[in-house]
């Protein structure tokens, strides 16, 4: 490769250094057209005659495209990251909404913003993903489980009411599957108690609680663009949202270690500064992200309502074939007060009715061939809280209804991009699994 991509590139490459003649650029590199095939033929897998005819086709093109481009002025946050954040407030009625590396480094400002310290209790739901706990757990607060909603299988406000001590300094729903937790309720515990509160929305972009979207009624929301989620960034990204006002222009800081780039470098330096929160200043660490994610947000937001309507028809169809069955209580579909974004699809039985309990339902189902995939479960039960001191059993006996829900009636299903087929057999083996459990113990 020729090397004329220095004078292609932008003066302010990290830090603003204002138009130069020898740009900062200088000190990193780029990509040419040899790894931009090799990025298309990753993202477009195939094989065959056919195929390598294609491939053959597009590095013609792109070689001759190399010849009269230029390479992007920057790789990582500028425009394409600001626009994706732009089109997230707008879609979610929000300002200042942080574009990071994932949903969990939105945890960990959060939490920083809350200044959690060893000792301070965090409250989150007994059924949730491990990244929900993972930042105060690793800085020594103690975590509590709240129980579950029989139903929803999120957090439940009555038993998060009973967990509060002088100690608790956050309480984490998590919007499980993309149905709303029942927010009025923890807010109002939030205000009286004052504690901050975190909603866990990696499911739950675009689903509405009352007429607002998830994410953006507590102090703090974050979204996760990870690969298994309703929308991506290339696989992984995460946005960070906030309803504290005097947060939001210090959260764009605390995701690169609290540098303010719209200052001018002074005196051949840089200067970075400590984040302002709640009690005191913190440390901000670097969850940046890439223009290529900021570009993959900004056409993924575009398609979310689309989304959001292919799995609310998959989920419908799915919760209409089993509702004719008494032992099954199929995903509800919401309404006025609950909009889900059905990242999931929730399935809940009646053992008595169904004859035998949801282990039982689940064999059956794995016997054929529909998904086995891991569950959103009991996190009390995970070796690192062991590891941690912590008494499963105890726990176990404050949150009875996750222990029945989660052991005896429940699971969930994908519900995005299967064909109908797939819907058809996904539905019917769960009916005919039933009727088999029913048979089984002499109920039909
Ligand atoms: C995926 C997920 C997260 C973490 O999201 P990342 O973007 O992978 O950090 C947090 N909570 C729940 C409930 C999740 O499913």
């Amino acid at each position: 490769m020729e090397n004329n991509k220095l004078k292609k590139k932008a003066s302010d490459f990290r830090y603003n250094t204002g138009e130069t003649k020898v740009p900062w650029a200088a000190v990193g590199e780029n990509y040419n057209a040899e790894d931009l095939m090799t990025i298309v033929k990753f993202m477009m897998q195939g094989e065959g005659a056919a195929y390598d005819k294609a491939v053959a086709e597009v590095e013609k093109t792109v070689y001759a495209l190399d010849k009269v481009s230029e390479p992007p002025a920057k790789l990582s946050l500028d425009r394409h990251v600001a626009a994706a954040e732009d089109m997230c407030d707008e879609y979610l009625n929000t300002k200042g909404s942080t574009f990071l590396v994932n949903c969990t480094a939105g945890f960990e400002i959060a939490c920083k913003y809350a200044g959690l310290k060893a000792g301070d209790e965090v409250i989150v739901p007994a059924i949730t993903f491990a990244a929900t706990m993972a930042y105060p757990l690793s800085i020594g607060c103690k975590i509590v489980f709240a129980d579950v909603d029989p139903i929803t299988l999120n957090m439940d406000p009555k038993d998060v009411e009973k967990k509060i001590t002088d100690k608790t300094k956050m309480i984490v729903p998590v919007h499980i599957g993309g149905y709303a937790v029942d927010m009025d309720p923890i807010m109002e515990l939030a205000a009286k108690h004052d504690i901050v509160v975190l909603e866990d929305a990696a499911h739950g972009f675009g689903g509405e609680y009352k007429g607002r979207k998830l994410g953006t009624i507590g102090h703090f929301g974050s979204f996760s663009f990870h690969e298994v989620k309703n929308i991506t960034s290339f696989g992984e990204g995460g946005i960070l949202c906030s309803t504290v006002t005097e947060f939001l222009p210090e959260m764009k800081r605390a995701r690169f270690l609290g540098t303010d780039f719209s200052i001018k470098i002074k005196d051949w330096l840089y200067d970075v500064t400590a984040i302002k929160g709640k009690n005191g200043p913190f440390v901000a660490t670097n969850f940046s992200t890439t223009e290529i994610q900021g570009l993959g947000l900004q056409l993924q937001i575009a398609r979310n309502d689309q989304i959001m309507k292919a799995r609310y028809d998959a989920a419908a169809y799915l919760t209409e074939r089993l509702s004719g069955c008494d032992a099954i209580i199929p995903q509800d579909l919401g309404g006025d007060t609950v909009k889900p974004t059905f990242h999931l699809y929730k399935l809940l039985i009646d053992p008595e009715k169904a004859g035998g309990d949801i282990q039982v339902l689940k064999k059956k189902l794995a016997q054929k061939g529909v998904t086995e995939i891991a569950h959103f479960g009991p996190l009390y039960r995970f070796a690192i809280l062991k590891e941690y001191g912590y008494d499963e059993d105890e726990i176990a006996k404050t949150c009875p209804v996750c222990e029945e829900v989660f052991y005896h009636r429940f699971t969930h299903f994908p519900v995005y991009g299967l064909t109908q087929e797939q819907l058809d057999y996904m539905a019917d083996s769960i009916l005919e699994s039933v009727a088999e459990m029913q048979a089984e113990a002499g109920l039909k």
